[in-house]
């Protein structure tokens, strides 16, 4: 097994209500207990929301970093923090825990796209503002993309120097209002990467499942977890993320991969130590 599937696991999101899925981690113990279970189910990678005492979406450095200190007591999970934020939130909100903190990697959203009935927004000059942040911070940006435009603009960033490689990108697929998860779709969005880039599949909802075979087929790594989908099968809630990141190791091998650890990622990535 040479080939290794690294493995996302997006354990809270800013959207998923507990009346969703009940078991949807938001205080800062439920999360660093749902990353940990994550990591002992295959998950190199946590991609980190945080909610503030109301369970409400919250940009707050104060909580990131006692979410981040007790995740790290548990295990050494690759730790990448959104700076996505929540639908409204302002640059400067969404920037504050990665220059605070310093986080190994965080999420760096390259476009503008229709987000159910809000939208998220991302002009070229906010998206350079945020590419010098991660720069100087030292801190890898995984280039997320709703829209194969949005693969085209992070090329901008990389052609004036602003993003460095190797290059990590998160493929959005099947949000409302944005791109369906197809495999067309996919390889549509392939296409457009700079050669040699790494890239991480997510399929939103009912396309989450048929994402993690896209991702396989096509040479790229797999996100699962609450964020992008609350099922394990029609109509039956998932029991928790790691039983999601559970499927997604055992397809993953079934198809003849190793399952990468978090130092596999630190390599891969070139992250900072
Ligand atoms: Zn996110």
């Amino acid at each position: 097994m040479d080939r290794k599937m690294v493995i996302t696991c997006a354990c809270t999101g800013a959207e998923t209500t507990k009346a969703q899925n009940p078991a949807l981690p938001v205080t800062p113990e439920e999360i660093a207990d749902a990353a940990y279970d994550a990591w002992r189910a295959g998950a190199a990678i946590l991609h980190l929301h945080v909610r503030d005492e109301k369970g409400n979406p919250t940009m707050s450095p104060r909580i990131f970093k006692k979410t981040m200190e007790l995740i790290r007591r548990k295990c050494d999970i690759v730790i990448e923090i959104t700076t996505g934020g929540a639908v409204g939130d302002s640059p400067e909100a969404r920037l504050a825990p990665l220059v605070e903190l310093e986080p190994e990697m965080a999420s760096l959203d390259c476009g503008t796209v229709n987000f159910g009935n809000d939208y998220i927004v991302n002009p070229l000059p906010v998206m350079r503002r945020f590419a010098e942040a991660f720069r100087e911070s030292r801190v890898r940006p995984t280039l997320e993309c709703f829209d194969v435009g949005h693969v085209y603009a992070s090329r901008i960033l990389i052609d004036e120097g602003l993003v460095e490689p190797p290059f990590h990108y998160g493929f959005v697929l099947n949000v409302p209002g944005s791109v369906p998860y197809s495999i067309e779709n996919l390889l549509a969005f392939q296409h457009a990467l700079p050669s040699g880039s790494f890239f991480t599949v997510m399929g939103i909802g009912r396309a989450s499942l048929p994402a993690q075979y896209g991702a396989i087929a096509a040479g790229g790594w797999i996100r699962v977890g609450f964020e992008d989908n609350v099922y394990y099968a029609k109509g039956q809630l998932a029991a928790s993320n790691a039983e999601l990141v559970e499927r997604a190791a055992r397809i993953a091998k079934e198809a003849q991969f190793g399952i990468a650890t978090s130092d596999d990622v630190r390599s891969m990535l070139k992250l900072r130590r």
